[in-house]
């Protein structure tokens, strides 16, 4: 039954929509060719198709397509004060691209768009001179897997590369890449930067399994940070967002004792820890994409329109992570 279902869907990217202009930039024929059976479709703006209302995020997770645009404004944003800096002055993100090829049951991106179509930007290098706009007045720290997933998807887009090339003419900028992934192999053979990090989400396998459909599991993602240590990387790793579940002490603690077990402590840049948090209007959109989620349908409090855990369940949380965490980390490497 699993297999006819799987056989009814279209394979990935069946169809890539590309915006006129697009058409004219290098990187979206290099992605096109890649899909050499996919159906290109032109069309004049990807809000036509990206921003459609009513449409199904569930149902296209199975299927998604891809849409190739060029991005015109809001090229780098400044960071929202309920991000983490991790200490850094001048913190801003970057969406290259907008949506994830995984499916995790609680990602907040069901809640802010309407598709779970992934947009491709092929005008990478008008960032780049937005980016050095910024740094003319100030250093920066930029996330730039926000929003999705770029090492996901690294093999098609290379945009993971390009940021690496980037950063190593910029010293006063900081870049941080975060994953879920498990594909470093496709930037292995990049020469690592001081100036740029490699941040894995680590979740216990219980969760990757239940609620973070084809993200690779545990094992294969500590692989790659040990990997990306091995090469010399800055590696962050982040144990955010805790997930509450029955039984999260146990498997969450399982997962710290299974982490440190592997990796060189010592090695490791940082640690972020928090748990599960989202905007009220998100989590509204979020749980008519999945009204049957349990995660998403937990009786959150929202305190100034943002919803999570009641105060003593995020404390305890937090502070249990805490404390398994600082038997291997010094305190002063752990941001909650
Ligand atoms: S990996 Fe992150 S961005 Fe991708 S689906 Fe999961 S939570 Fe969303």
């Amino acid at each position: 039954m699993k297999n006819l279902e799987k056989n009814l869907y279209n394979p990935y990217f069946s169809h890539i929509y590309v915006e006129k202009e697009a058409l004219e930039y290098f990187k979206a024929s290099e992605i096109i060719k890649k899909f050499p059976d996919s159906e290109i479709i032109e069309i004049s703006h990807y809000k036509d198709v990206f921003s459609r209302v009513h449409q199904n995020c569930t149902i296209q997770k199975k299927s998604p397509k891809l849409i190739l645009a060029v991005k015109k404004d809001h090229l780098i944003y400044e960071g929202a004060t309920v991000c983490e800096d991790f200490g850094n002055n001048h913190f801003y993100y970057t969406s290259t691209m907008m949506n994830c090829i995984y499916d995790c049951e609680y990602c907040y991106l069901q809640g802010m768009y309407s598709t779970a179509n992934i947009v491709v930007f092929v005008n990478i290098e008008d960032v780049f001179s937005e980016v050095e706009k910024v740094l003319a007045k100030h250093s920066v720290y930029l996330s730039v897997s926000y929003d999705t997933d770029i090492l996901a998807l690294e093999h098609v887009i290379g945009h993971g590369k390009r940021w690496i090339e980037f950063s190593k003419n910029h010293k006063n900028l900081k870049i941080e890449l975060r994953t879920k992934s498990a594909n470093f192999k496709a930037i292995e053979d990049m020469i690592s930067q001081e100036n740029f990090i490699l941040s894995w989400t680590l979740s216990p396998d219980k969760i990757i399994r239940s609620h973070e459909n084809r993200t690779p599991f545990l094992t294969e993602r500590l692989f790659d940070v040990k990997e990306a240590i091995r090469k010399g990387w800055q590696v962050r790793l982040c144990f955010d967002p805790l997930i509450y579940a029955k039984g999260w002490r146990g498997f969450y603690k399982e997962m710290i004792e299974k982490v440190f077990s592997e990796v060189p402590a010592e090695k490791i840049l940082d640690i972020s820890i928090g748990v599960f948090r989202v905007s009220k209007d998100y989590l509204m959109r979020m749980k008519k994409q999945r009204s049957d989620s349990v995660i998403l349908n937990y009786p959150f409090k929202s305190v100034d329109g943002v919803c999570s855990y009641d105060k003593k369940l995020a404390q305890d949380m937090v502070c249990y992570i805490y404390d398994l965490v600082k038997k291997y980390i010094a305190e002063d490497k752990i941001y909650t």
